[in-house]
């Protein structure tokens, strides 16, 4: 069975980390939309089908999606160092 991510449903996923004692847990990223999980966390966290709705992401959407916090203007005055 393919494991998919829970907040986008991707295939794209990586393993990161993994626990000291093998087996009891491991760290998924995943590369479409950047969510982190432990697959010791609550199903209603890592299954897609039980992740709450309003926090799906649409890969559609993350190509237009806004950087938080915006990045301000470059000031044009230079700032001196001393
Ligand atoms: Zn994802």
């Amino acid at each position: 069975m393919t494991m998919l991510c829970p907040r986008c449903e991707s295939e794209s996923i990586d393993v990161v980390a993994k626990s000291p004692v093998a087996g009891c847990w491991e760290v998924f990223f995943c590369l479409t939309c950047k969510f982190t999980w432990r697959s010791s966390e609550p199903r209603s966290i890592v299954d897609p089908v039980q992740y709450h709705p309003a926090f799906k992401v649409r890969w559609e959407d993350i190509e237009h999606a806004i950087i938080v916090p915006a990045i301000p203007e470059r000031s044009s005055k230079s700032v001196s160092r001393q």
